[in-house]
């Protein structure tokens, strides 16, 4: 019986080993120009990184539908818990262009790998190190920084999606403690997170951010079964039963929806930059598949149907690498607007998912194979379209922006 038991697991490892990571990064229009040599560094430790350690085994895990846990250190060697976290708390230091070139990297690998790293950095991190005091910073940037410790980030509810500001997620005072109470969805790290960065109204019913530690009485996290995309990122709820809070764990430096918003506009930097990895390595898995595989006696890349295909993905990931490359410039001079990430995250993503439709016809049957990533690719920016705003929500944003005239009331 054990015997049979290894049989089909080794059964179906092989079945879903992945071909070995050959991918060569597209460069069209010679950008790498544009960067300095920290970020070539970055960039390149990230890739070998993800190529050594990501790339043999996320298929697996994907399959699996299993966070791969063993990688949450050689994320933070590579820099990507807290990217542009001063050093001081444990981060790299980085600019926001070597934040968003790990987060590509990250992502050519596997966007729900990336999206552990995004939440971490940007969604827990930030927040903490921004809206946090000297003493918060202390006790819980560091062990994020190492890895030691993962965070999630609390605001969308079953009820509230697109419109947090509705949450019904609350806490009182009760003097020298406060009571929160509340239940929030679709959280990724929630199965396993040590603490989660919490947004809840107070009786006035403004919007302020709450760290909660696992171990709190009443706190829960189940997982979400059953997704189809993100399969390699857990995800669950986070639910508060009448949980005390001590005040102590209040982020006391800015509330209103504002707040979380600016968490998400780092995080969705980090986007528009991450859905050029997925982009690239469709890109590439299929230029490679192109030249290899023939038909009607000839590769299939001669054809004029494919090339069509090609020279429009490597159009729109130089545009995107564009777009995204601007971007970091005006973050990182503090010029960059809510409504400017809007839609370099909605342009990316959408580009990306395109890319890995295309390329996934390009590869025919074995498109939809786990032997090539681009099936995966495409299943997870499903969700990486949805997250952090929808793909339309961030076009109101932009209309909004243009015209002045708000379209959400
Ligand atoms: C895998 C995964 C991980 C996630 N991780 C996190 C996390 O860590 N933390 C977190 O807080 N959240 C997380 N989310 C939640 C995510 O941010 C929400 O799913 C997203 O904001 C959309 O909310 P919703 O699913 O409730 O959709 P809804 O808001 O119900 O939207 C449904 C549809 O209606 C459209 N719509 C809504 N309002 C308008 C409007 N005014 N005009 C036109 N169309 C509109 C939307 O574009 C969408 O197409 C995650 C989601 C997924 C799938």
């Amino acid at each position: 019986m054990l015997g049979t038991i290894s049989y089909i697991n080794s059964l179906f490892l092989t079945q879903t080993k992945m071909k070995p990571d050959l991918f060569e990064a597209p460069d069209y229009y010679n950008l790498d120009e544009l960067l300095t040599e920290e970020h070539k560094l970055v960039r390149d430790a990230a890739r070998e990184w993800v190529k050594r350690d990501v790339s043999p085994i996320i298929e697996e895990y994907a399959q699996k539908a299993e966070f791969p846990k063993q990688i949450v250190k050689g994320l933070a060697d590579i820099g990507a818990f807290g990217p542009y976290i001063p050093v001081e708390y444990g981060g790299a230091g980085l600019d926001q262009i070597g934040y968003g070139l790990i987060m590509q990297e990250i992502e050519r690998g596997d966007s729900g790998v990336r999206s552990t790293a995004s939440v971490q950095s940007s969604l827990v991190m930030y927040p903490i190190w921004k809206y946090g005091n000297e003493a918060q910073r202390q006790k819980y940037l560091p062990k994020l920084a190492s890895g030691e410790w993962i965070g999630s980030f609390g605001l969308t509810e079953p009820d509230h999606g697109s419109n947090p500001s509705g949450m019904t997620t609350n806490f009182k005072d009760m003097g020298d403690h406060y009571l929160l109470n509340g239940a929030k969805m679709w959280i990724s790290n929630s199965p396993f997170c040590n603490i989660a960065v919490v947004w809840a109204k107070n009786e006035e019913g403004r919007i302020h951010g709450l760290i909660v530690e696992r171990g709190m009485e009443g706190f829960t996290t189940p997982e979400t079964h059953n997704k189809w995309s993100l399969r390699a990122s857990a995800t669950g709820e986070l639910i508060f039963d009448n949980v005390k809070v001590p005040k102590e764990n209040l982020l006391p430096n800015k509330s209103g929806l504002g707040a979380p918003l600016g968490c998400l506009d780092s995080a969705r930097f980090g986007i528009a930059w991450g859905a050029i990895g997925a982009a690239m390595d469709c890109y590439d898995t299929a230029l490679r598949y192109s030249k290899e595989r023939m038909q009607f006696g000839k590769p299939i890349g001669q054809f004029q149907l494919q090339q069509k295909k090609l020279a429009e993905m490597i159009t729109e990931i130089t545009k995107a690498q564009l777009l995204a490359w601007r971007l970091g410039v005006m973050r990182e001079n503090g010029t960059a607007t809510s409504a400017q990430i809007s839609m370099a995250k909605r342009n990316n993503v959408d580009m990306a998912l395109t890319i890995a439709r295309d390329a996934r016809q390009m590869l025919g049957g074995m498109g939809i194979s786990g032997e090539y990533s681009i099936m995966r690719h495409m299943m997870n920016l499903e969700s990486v379209v949805t997250y952090e705003g929808t793909h339309d929500i961030h076009l109101l944003i932009t209309g909004l922006d243009v015209t002045g005239l708000n379209a959400f009331k």
